[in-house]
This record gives C-alpha cells, sequence and structure tokens, in this order.
C-alpha cells in the first residue's frame, strides 16, 4: 500500500467550534464535508484527545468557519497547534453566537455554517459528527477559501497531530533534508531553523519582537527557554533550513 496515495485527495481548511455551558473551544480541521443537500446535513471528523470534541459530544452542536486565503502561521497557531484544555482561544478572538448557543468563529472567515449534530459514528481515532445545518452566512463574497494544499504550499503550515492527514514520518523526515549547497551566496547569512511541528520558520533577521527577541538574533543565540511562537514547542524540535 502507498500511502502517499492519501495525499493525492484534496482538503479544505476550518475552525470548528462547539460549546460546553459557557465554555468555548474550537479547532482546525481539514475533514469538514457536506453529505446530503435535502435536509442539508455536514460531517466533521474530529480527534478523540481534542477538547472540542468532547463539547461536541456534550451540546450536540458544532460550528464551521470557512477560511480565507490569506493567513499567517501566527494566526492558525492556536486554533491548530495549541489546546483549549491550556488557553482560551475565544478570548481574543471575533465570534459570535449562533442559533444553537455555539459560539462561530469571524476571524479570517468568508462564510460559516452551524449544525446540531444527528448522528456520531466512532471511526477509531476519530469520532465523524454528522448534523443537520441550522444556520449558515456568507461574510466575504469575493474572498476564496483556504485549502490545504495552499497552506502547505504558501503559508507552509505543516498538520497539527491530532489531524486525520498527520503522517509523523513524512513531516520530520521531509524538513531534514540537508541544506541545498546551491542555496550558498558569497555573504554569510544566519541560519533559518524551521519548526518540525508546525512549520514556522525563524527567521534571524526578523528575530521574535513578540517574545523581545532583537531583529539580528541567530536561531543559536536564542534562550534556551525560548518557544516557538506559533506553537510552543522548545528548540529542539527545530532544524536547520538553509
Ligand atoms: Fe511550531
Amino acid at each position: 500500500m502507498d500511502i502517499n496515495a492519501f495525499f493525492k485527495v484534496t482538503y479544505g481548511l476550518y475552525i470548528v467550534s462547539s460549546m460546553d455551558g459557557d465554555q468555548y473551544n474550537g479547532h482546525i480541521n481539514n475533514t469538514v464535508f457536506q453529505i446530503s443537500a435535502e435536509p442539508a446535513k455536514f460531517a466533521v471528523a474530529s480527534h478523540k484527545d481534542n477538547l472540542t470534541t468532547s463539547f461536541i459530544q456534550k451540546s450536540k452542536t458544532f460550528s464551521v468557519s470557512i477560511l480565507q486565503e490569506d493567513i499567517s502561521m501566527e494566526f492558525v497557531g492556536p486554533w491548530g497547534f495549541k489546546s483549549g484544555k491550556d488557553i482560551d482561544k475565544f478570548t481574543e478572538c471575533d465570534y459570535k453566537t449562533g442559533k444553537t448557543g455555539c459560539p462561530i468563529v469571524l476571524d479570517k472567515a468568508i462564510a460559516w455554517i452551524e449544525c446540531r449534530v444527528s448522528e456520531s459514528i466512532d471511526t477509531g481515532s476519530h469520532i465523524l459528527f454528522i448534523g443537520d445545518v441550522v444556520d449558515a452566512e456568507i461574510l466575504q463574497a469575493d474572498l476564496p477559501p483556504l485549502s490545504y494544499a495552499y497552506y502547505r504550499s504558501v503559508v507552509k503550515g505543516l498538520s497539527p497531530e491530532n489531524a486525520p492527514t498527520y503522517v509523523a514520518k513524512v513531516d520530520k523526515t521531509e524538513e531534514k533534508k540537508e541544506p541545498d549547497p546551491e542555496d550558498s551566496s558569497d555573504t554569510v547569512k544566519a541560519s533559518q531553523y524551521k519548526c518540525i511541528v508546525c512549520g514556522y520558520m525563524y527567521d534571524p533577521e526578523e528575530g521574535d519582537p513578540g517574545k523581545g527577541i532583537a531583529p539580528g538574533t541567530t536561531f543559536e543565540d536564542l534562550p534556551e527557554d525560548w518557544t516557538c511562537p506559533v506553537c510552543g514547542v522548545g528548540k529542539n524540535e527545530f532544524v536547520k533550513v538553509r
């Protein structure tokens, strides 16, 4: 079996949100699809370890925010690589609640769909939730939706560990290629390092101003307790790319 065939399947990228009482949570999800037109039904697959999964099981509601192409890894970070068990992702985001009371993320969304769960199927690592659409809205009619391929190739993001499409071996070996000698130039430039968990690239020319790291700071000179601004892992999860 050649699992590379799996990577030829196309997906979008969404924020799926739900609630547990007055607590909200959501996460980046690529397995969202319409399964019926009459009545209108959507399905999402969500990892059993995700907090949002337990929220959907309790509230029997979920919303899908369809993201625009113009997003950064810094935006994806909390939604894709951090758990609602550790942070409240809704404190700094623009959202509203829908007809079911379910939170709906509006930041970077071009449209949203709100569903009430009618069926759940245990598929192994994930649960497939099937929901009847109770409401939907277009927010930005002229912007294209973000595809998973665009996220990988242009935004340079990787799959969160709980995504159905996550393959640890492929993601990690692919990033550990030797630097290309063709890339070397006459000017000696400080090396760039890439986070193998989320794909964030540390550029010494930019530093990490959000954490008080001045432009011009090499990766080697970063404090040992410095962490990836997107997913929060330590320096040991970075590999030199050039
Ligand atoms: Fe990271």
